[in-house]
């Protein structure tokens, strides 16, 4: 069979027209343990050697469960954490290290939806006001007046009446509150936001709402995401692409298309096997794959495949060796021994 090996810079092209933000090895250590002198002897990898490029006006999907590193990506992307190693490009200009001033014109492009429409919102202000902060921030309209109307029209357009302009956060419901998170975000006109698990504080019934409101919106403005979740079938529903994480690392990639038809690592298939289906067919043909075994430390794993602990398929070239990445189709690639 020929060697299907892919080398990590096929993932890290050269920037071109068609993506804005590029993510090259980006690695996140913390401390975990220190010397008496106060030196770092042991490190927690929260994020090791993450690629990606998010694809122009379309949705880029990071998935994976609790602690895989699919938020600490977000916070680097959005310069709330620094990386340890690796860059942020911004249309070919690398934005990692720029001062806060140079950093500022990317800042109004980039905004990040967060996951807690609760504690995001400043209980003080009132709706109209928490969408114009940011306009205020950024220097955006020439007065009041027009922040103010720009506001109400970010507001109606996120489904709230200018009824609720007045109104304090705690006067909203949990989706009414996101959706001022929403406008807010879109308040500096960005190019990029990076929504991270923007529904999984929100009941089910609300959660179709506001991801239909981001669809909406995305074709209206014309918007990327780097949507974050650990839910494949909402994932699913609005990516185009997607990356898969599992502690720390990127471990399948592809369009959604190729991954959601033929799951190549079995993390992916034990993920998938856990959503629910919907016709007889589905029903049918899915099997419930339960993961046994302990997760990792992400305290220095050891250079070998991470799943190993837990994959129904782990070898001992698994558990010595770390795998590379192999192509399954023109559009999807996987990090397993499993493929040659
Ligand atoms: Fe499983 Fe081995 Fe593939 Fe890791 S490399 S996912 S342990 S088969």
């Amino acid at each position: 069979m020929t060697d299907q090996t892919v080398k990590t810079e096929e993932f890290e092209a050269k920037t071109d027209e068609s993506y804005f933000l590029e993510a090259r090895h980006l690695t996140m250590h913390f401390p975990a343990a220190k010397d008496f002198f106060g030196k770092p002897t042991k490190f927690i990898h929260a994020a090791d050697d993450v690629s990606f490029k998010v694809p122009k006006g379309k949705t880029l999907g990071v998935v994976g469960e609790s602690g895989c590193g699919k938020s600490t990506v977000g916070k680097m992307l959005m310069d709330l954490y620094h990386p340890t190693s690796g860059q942020v490009l911004y249309d070919g200009v690398d934005i990692t290290n720029l001062s806060g001033k140079q950093r500022q014109p990317y800042r109004k492009k980039m905004q990040l939806i967060w996951q807690d429409p609760y504690s995001s919102l400043d209980p003080r202000m009132r709706a109209v006001n928490i969408v114009m902060e940011p306009m205020q921030n950024f220097g955006i309209g020439q007065n009041e007046k027009e922040r103010q109307e720009k506001a109400l029209q970010l507001l109606s357009m996120c489904g709230l009446g200018s009824e609720h302009a007045l109104f304090y956060p705690h006067q909203f419901s949990g989706g009414q509150r996101q959706r001022i998170c929403i406008a807010r975000a879109l308040a500096t006109d960005p190019e990029l936001v990076v929504c991270d698990e923007p529904v999984s504080a929100l009941d089910v019934s609300i959660q179709a709402q506001i991801i239909n409101l981001l669809k909406d919106l995305q074709d209206q403005l014309k918007l990327t995401y780097l949507f974050i979740s650990h839910d494949l079938n909402i994932v699913h529903f609005i990516s185009d692409e997607i990356i898969v994480m599992y502690l720390g690392q990127i471990v399948e990639r592809g369009t959604m298309e190729a991954v959601w038809k033929d799951r190549a690592h079995p993390y992916t298939q034990a993920l998938f096997s856990a959503t629910p289906a919907f016709t007889a067919a589905e029903k049918k043909a899915k099997k419930r794959i339960i993961l046994k075994g302990d997760v990792l430390s992400p305290v220095d794993p050891p250079k070998a495949c991470r799943f190993a602990s837990r994959c129904p398929y782990a070898s001992d070239l698994c558990r010595s060796e770390e795998p590379s990445w192999k192509k399954v189709a023109d559009n999807h690639f996987v990090k397993c021994h499993l493929y040659k």
